[in-house]
């Protein structure tokens, strides 16, 4: 049984929120005297003319476009200064420093073991199978029981779908095997979920009380400058992240220029099939190169590519102005690049300055 009281951490349980100015009168027009902002104005000219003013504390207008997109109540909608934010804020509502643990799968994206590291919590890696999908024995294995004992549990699993850096999709039948028998918090780390043609976990937020789901503005949607990351979970779970972010945690700025962004959603749709089709282009050329050794399928918006000499190649393609991620060094990612699908003209002259390589 997924009980959110008994996994919360007692400081967190007990926790009274900051009340803000802003959540205490919900009006949106009168005199306002009550935050000592600026009531003259903001020395700006720019189309903004609330840039004076706090920011919505709960992003209604945002989370009401999102939840419209998306198809998911507001109330199951939070949203933080980027997927960083909501990654740090879950270690938080959780995770007893010293005493509780969490499950990654490695290689994968590094955020969540310096994220929890800064929070000082133990991490139990349990790696990827050769073909990077879940080792569920070894999962279960590394478990603490989160019967009985308070302390020293299991709260959290980290999952990323389609994962970084390796750009596979997790078995979905694996995701819900952990989702059906883990009593913690199921993180599922849907970063790049646009550019795949697997389905969102967002759908089944009824169907399981522990689940979390992160998404974020900076990727498919390109928006990575305005630090917007999404994380779907139950009412319960998001009024905890609520009650632990700091007020205004989304500026306004952010808020008014992502709200004006998502009315262009076929611009967005058409330039994921666009970065789809590149995706594949490069593939094939990459892989008619006599020094990769290897692509791996990838359901995000970038390949991991193994290669001969790697670490060489990678501080060749920077003396040209090319700059990839060397995953090389990252256990299980020997002698891997890690490159993102770049403009067709990017995507072009990456593939002459290879070609010229030696
Ligand atoms: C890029 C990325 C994110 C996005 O983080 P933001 O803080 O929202 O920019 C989240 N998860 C994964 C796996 C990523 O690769």
């Amino acid at each position: 049984m997924f009980e959110l009281d008994t996994l919360l951490r007692n400081n967190i349980r007990n926790l009274v929120p900051y009340s803000s100015a802003r959540d205490e009168f919900k009006g949106s027009s009168g005199i306002f005297l009550d935050a000592n902002e600026n009531s003259m104005g903001a020395p700006l000219n720019n189309g903004m003319d609330r840039l004076n003013r706090y920011p919505d504390p709960l992003q209604a207008g945002l989370k009401k476009k999102i939840s419209e997109i998306k198809g998911v109540p507001v109330g199951n909608i939070f949203l933080g200064n980027g997927s960083d934010e909501a990654i740090d804020i879950l270690y938080r509502a959780f995770c007893n420093p010293g005493k509780d643990n969490v499950i990654l799968a490695p290689p994968t994206y590094g955020m969540y073991e310096v994220s929890a590291r800064v929070n000082d919590v133990e991490v139990r890696e349990v790696p990827l199978t050769t073909d990077f999908q879940l080792d569920l024995e070894g999962i279960a294995r590394s478990l603490s029981s989160l019967e009985g004992d308070t302390e020293g549990r299991t709260k959290l699993i980290f999952l990323c779908s389609p994962n970084n850096p390796t750009g596979n999709s997790l078995d979905r039948k694996d995701i819900e095997v952990i989702l059906n028998n883990f009593n913690g918090v199921v993180v599922v780390d849907e970063a790049y979920i646009n550019f795949s043609k697997q389905k969102s976990f967002v759908y089944e937020l009824n169907e399981y009380p522990n689940l979390v789901i992160l998404q974020t503005f900076s990727k498919a949607w390109g928006m990575a400058g305005l630090r917007i990351g999404m994380a779907f979970a139950s009412e319960e779970i998001i009024a905890v992240m609520n009650k632990i972010k700091p007020p205004y945690n989304i500026n306004e700025a952010s808020q008014h220029l992502a709200l004006k962004a998502l009315e262009n959603m076929e611009q967005v749709n058409s330039w994921i099939k666009a970065i789809v089709a590149e995706r594949e282009n490069l593939a094939s050329q990459l892989g008619a190169m006599k020094m990769v050794k290897r692509i791996f399928p990838s359901d995000a918006n970038f390949l991991l590519v193994k290669t001969e000499d790697a670490g060489n190649l990678y501080q060749y393609l920077v003396s040209k102005g090319i700059v990839v991620r060397d995953r090389s060094k990252i256990t299980g990612c020997e002698g891997c690049l890690r490159i993102t699908v770049g403009t067709q003209e990017e995507n072009k002259k990456l593939m002459a300055v290879l070609n010229s390589y030696k």
